[in-house]
Parts: structure tokens; C-alpha cells; sequence
């Protein structure tokens, strides 16, 4: 059982004081959490002062976001489109940086909060300098508790660092969860939407394009977790991220199939009684949760309506069409470095089903592959620092290279 380390009792001297603005930077700030974070700014006029916005190679989209939001800093990963940064920047009192040591120096100055909201593995190093920055940390980045988990929550414990998820499941786990013991809980279920492929079948999605696997039917999102939904991998590690942020064992964790994604998690408790979370799925929702708590702050969203919905229907989930879950479930299970490579596996192999280098159905051939290559040579062993980690996700993509050359 892992320790409870997130404390879902409000108590008042936690209270974010009303008096001064929440100084906030965003680690992916032109991503789609990104910019829902940031037009959560533009409706709280006042509440918000922003230190660093980050980005990846979209320099044009940066320089404006950080003009508009008067960002004390601006960096972008790639160096290359550094020139254009700084150019773009010029005379707005915005320092621009650039390059990875440049992201992780940003994560780490004085903010109040932190939202995570890098894609992939390479959130995972600028994610950990925030954290031992001890303030807040809203956490969108799932794959650094895929990827690093133990490691990640125990370096949040060490610095007394508040986590706060923002991945949408876990926000209505956190809320479902307000007050409870460890104790009371008897298990955790986590909704899926189902994906744009919940009524292929196999033949079908042996045919799927990138194409038709970004259209998510629910949720507007960034390319790679739009695939990760598609193959219900987004579910798998998402059923990780569950095992790490909350008080209970891989078998108390399940996953109930919900189109219309209104419930975004349930916790049922010893004596019966189920918390549920809905909203519009709009992760505007879960942003705001994230940054205001234990306070709410506004969220424009789209207001729900239960009578003009009807209804909400649920359905097992299908293990047999959608392997990727079963992988991430036992991956989850096996522990040590199983979910590391797991998530590099995937990540490689996502990027190149997009780049029409392997069909639909390869994805989860291939992790499984990795998986199964990671034990025969001996990955086994628990990642015990961020080096260790980058090691085993390395192995893992040189793993899924080889497969893809294989075929
Ligand atoms: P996205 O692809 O839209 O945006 C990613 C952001 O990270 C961009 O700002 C990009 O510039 C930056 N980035 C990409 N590669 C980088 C690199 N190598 N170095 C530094 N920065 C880099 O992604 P997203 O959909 O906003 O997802 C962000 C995270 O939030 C992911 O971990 C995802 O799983 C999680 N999440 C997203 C949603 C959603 O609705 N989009 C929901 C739940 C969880
Ligand atoms: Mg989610």
C-alpha cells in the first residue's frame, strides 16, 4: 500500500492568501493544458502573476503568450529557435532563455505553483526541479509517474511538496476522496470515454490512420495523449498514476467504460456509499481545481445539464480489442522498472504510428515486445534516481527501435 501523501482536508492556514496574486509558471505553456491554464489567467484578472512560461519549438505562440501575460521569463527547449525568442521579445521586459538546463532553472524559480504540463518523459527532469522547489505542483504530466513514480513521490515527500492532479480522473478522485481514511476506501474507479476506436473492431483499427485516431470524441487534446486514448494506453497509465497519487493497491483500482466521459471517477467506500466527480469534460475544469484549491476559482466552461444528456451509459471494458490496458495493468503489477520502459516503449511507438511508420495494432505489439526483451535482459531493477530512469526509458526506445526494424 502507498502512503497517503496528498491531504485532501482543506485546513484554513493553507488557505492561498487573497491578498497577493498566485505566482504561477507553466512548464508547456503552448500545449493544449497550456493554453486552457492560461485562458483560466485571462478570466481571473488579478489572481494570477506568471514567472516562467516554457515551450518546446513554438516560438511564435510563446513570445505572444508571454507578452500578453507579462512573463517575467520565457524559455524554449529546442535552442535552435532561440534568436527568434529573444527577437520576439524584445523591449516586453521578458528574459528569454533557452535548452533543457534553461527549462529545469525555470521549474525551479520561487512560484507559488507549478503546473507540469510537458508532454512525455521530457517533463520528467524540469517536473522534479519544481518539486523540490517544495511550493505546489499541478501535476498534467502523467508519464513522470509512469516513468519514475516511486522516485517521484518520494521527492515529493522529501521537499513537503504539494501535489495537486490535473489529469481529469485524478481530479475527480482527488474531490471524491475530500476527507477520507485510507481505511474507508474500497476501491477507486477510474471512467474511459472509449476512445474514437470503442466500437472497431480489430480488422478496423488494423486499418487505423493517425488521422482518424486523433479525433477524440469527447476531448480536445495534444497528439500524443489523443493516441494514448485511442489505444486505451491513456487508461493504463493512467491506472498508474491512481497507484501512485492514492492510498490503494493495484486491486483496488478498476476502470469502468463511460462515452459520454460526464463521471470522471468514483470512489467507493467500505460502507457502500460512491463519491462520484462530473463535469463537462473540459479540462479547463480540472486546471482550476488544481490551481485554486482548496479554494475554487472560475472556470468558464460549459455548464451541465443533466436533462438535456438523459442519460449515462456505462460498459466493461475490453481487454481483447484494447491490449494496451492489460499491459499497463501488469507492467503496474510487476513494478521495479517495468512502467519505465512501458512508457518509453510506448512514446517511441506512438511517434512512429504518426509518422505512418507502424499501423494502429503494432503500438501495443510493441510495447509488449519491450516489456517481455526488458525482462529477458534483465531491466528490472527500480529506477533509484532521475539518471537511472532516462537510462531504462533509453533502453526502452532502443528496444522499440529494434522491434520496428524487425518487422
Ligand atoms: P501538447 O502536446 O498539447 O503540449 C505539450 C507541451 O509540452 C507544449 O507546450 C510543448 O511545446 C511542450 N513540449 C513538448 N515536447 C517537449 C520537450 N521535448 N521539451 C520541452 N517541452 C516540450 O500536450 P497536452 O495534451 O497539453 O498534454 C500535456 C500533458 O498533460 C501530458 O502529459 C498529457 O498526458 C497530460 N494530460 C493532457 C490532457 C489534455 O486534455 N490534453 C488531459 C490529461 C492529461
Ligand atoms: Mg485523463
Amino acid at each position: 500500500v502507498t502512503v497517503m501523501t496528498i491531504d485532501p482536508m482543506p485546513s484554513p492556514n493553507r488557505r492561498a492568501s487573497p491578498a497577493r496574486p498566485c505566482r504561477l509558471t507553466i512548464l508547456g505553456a503552448t500545449g493544449s493544458v497550456g493554453t486552457s491554464a492560461l485562458d483560466l489567467v485571462k478570466h481571473s484578472p488579478g489572481a494570477f502573476e506568471i514567472v516562467a512560461l516554457t515551450a518546446h519549438s513554438q516560438v511564435d505562440q510563446l513570445v505572444a503568450a508571454a507578452r500578453t501575460h507579462r512573463a517575467q521569463l520565457a524559455v524554449i527547449g529546442d535552442p535552435a529557435h532561440y534568436r527568434a525568442l529573444k527577437a520576439g521579445l524584445a523591449g516586453s521586459g521578458t528574459r528569454a532563455a533557452a535548452g533543457e538546463q534553461a527549462l529545469i532553472e525555470a521549474a525551479g524559480e520561487p512560484a507559488d505553483c507549478v503546473l507540469a504540463a510537458i508532454i512525455g518523459i521530457a517533463g520528467l527532469a524540469p517536473t522534479l526541479a519544481a518539486v523540490a522547489q517544495g511550493r505546489r505542483v499541478a501535476l498534467a504530466n502523467k508519464e513522470c509517474l509512469v516513468a519514475a513514480g516511486n522516485l517521484f513521490m518520494a521527492r515529493v515527500a522529501e521537499a513537503g511538496t504539494e501535489l495537486l492532479p490535473v489529469d481529469s480522473e485524478h481530479s475527480a478522485v482527488h474531490q471524491a476522496l475530500a476527507g477520507a481514511m485510507p481505511e474507508a476506501i474500497e476501491r477507486i474507479v477510474l471512467t474511459a470515454s472509449g476512445g474514437p476506436f470503442r466500437t472497431w473492431s480489430l480488422a478496423e483499427m488494423a486499418e487505423a490512420t493517425p488521422q482518424s485516431a486523433l479525433k477524440h470524441p469527447n476531448w480536445s487534446m495534444g497528439q500524443k495523449i489523443c493516441i494514448d486514448s485511442a489505444t486505451w494506453m491513456n487508461k493504463g497509465l493512467e491506472l498508474i498514476e491512481a497507484f501512485h497519487l492514492f492510498p490503494v493497491t493495484a486491486e483496488q483500482l478498476a476502470v469502468v467504460v463511460h462515452p459520454q466521459s460526464i463521471i470522471h471517477a468514483l470512489v467507493e467506500y467500505r460502507d457502500g456509499s460512491v463519491m462520484a466527480q462530473l463535469g463537462a469534460p473540459d479540462m479547463r475544469t480540472p486546471i482550476a481545481y488544481a490551481l485554486g484549491w482548496p479554494d475554487r476559482i472560475n472556470a468558464p466552461t460549459a455548464r451541465l445539464d443533466l436533462i438535456k444528456l438523459g442519460q449515462l451509459t456505462f460498459e466493461a471494458p475490453d481487454e481483447q480489442r484494447f491490449p494496451a490496458l492489460a499491459l499497463a495493468r501488469s507492467a503496474m503489477i510487476r513494478g521495479g522498472a517495468a512502467t519505465t520502459v512501458l512508457n518509453g516503449a510506448n512514446e517511441l511507438a506512438v511517434s512512429a504510428f504518426l509518422n505512418h511508420r507502424i499501423g494502429f495494432l503494432d503500438i501495443a505489439r510493441i510495447v509488449e515486445g519491450c516489456l517481455n526483451r526488458a525482462e529477458q535482459i534483465g531491466v528490472v531493477s527500480k529506477p533509484q534516481s532521475l539518471a537511472d530512469v532516462l537510462e531504462i526509458d533509453g533502453i526502452a526506445r532502443q528496444l522499440a527501435r529494434d522491434v520496428i526494424g524487425e518487422r
